[in-house]
Parts: structure tokens; sequence; C-alpha cells
């Protein structure tokens, strides 16, 4: 038995269940992650791993629009006028695999990764 065929059709019938937001920051900014607390973030791209198992759609498009009740720490960095999301790439691998793979070190240590299973320091990667 092969496993090197049995995994691309395992994902084949997998649904798209992750996302990733590519972002960037015009500017160094101090920004209040909500209870997580106040960081510094440089300027630059940053890459962030998500999942929406449904309503991909509208969770993809809650993160595009600046008013918005601030829930998760996506929100507080995206809400900021120096923050444009550039790109969203949806996936069929579990969000935290896509965020192992992303390059980029973590700047906010437990950002998006409360309920992270695989140990990420964050699901938030700067990329520089
Ligand atoms: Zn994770």
């Amino acid at each position: 038995m092969c496993w090197f065929k049995i995994t691309p059709l395992k994902l084949l019938f997998t649904t798209m269940q992750s996302y990733q937001l590519f972002i960037t920051l015009s500017k160094t900014l101090g920004i209040q992650i909500g209870r997580l607390g106040l960081f510094a973030f440089p300027k630059g791209k940053y890459v962030y791993s998500g999942s929406a198992k449904k309503n991909m759609e509208k969770r993809i498009a809650r993160h595009l629009k600046k008013k918005k009740s601030l829930h998760w720490h996506i929100d507080y960095l995206l809400a900021n006028d120096g923050a444009k999301v550039v790109k969203v790439v949806k996936s069929k691998l579990v969000e935290c695999d896509l965020n192992v793979a992303a390059r980029g070190k973590a700047v906010v240590r437990g950002f998006g990764s409360s309920d992270c299973k695989e140990g990420c320091k964050s699901h938030l990667k700067f990329l520089g």
C-alpha cells in the first residue's frame, strides 16, 4: 500500500477549512491586542493562519471590514488604519499545518493560538 497516494486523495475530498491572510503594516505600531496586552508590531508583511470550517466567505469578509466589534486577536490588528489585507489564500489543510509551513517569526506569543493544539507560538507570523 502506498501512503504517498493516499494523502492527496484524502485532501481531494476535504473541503476548504483554513485560510491565510497576508497583511501589510504601513508603519510600526503599538497595538493593544485585547487582554493579551500591548505589543509593538514592526512595519512590514505578516501572515495570519485561521480556520473556518463553516461560513469561510463570511469570516473572510469580516476580516476585510474595518468597522466591527473586536473579538479575535486578529481583529485588533486589522481594525487599525495602518493594516491592510493584501491577499487571502484558502486551504484544505488544518490551520496549524498551514501556520507551521509559513516562514517568518512569531512577534506576539499566543496571538490567535489560544485554542491551538499543535503548540504554535503564534498564528501570526512576521515575514519582514
Ligand atoms: Zn497552531
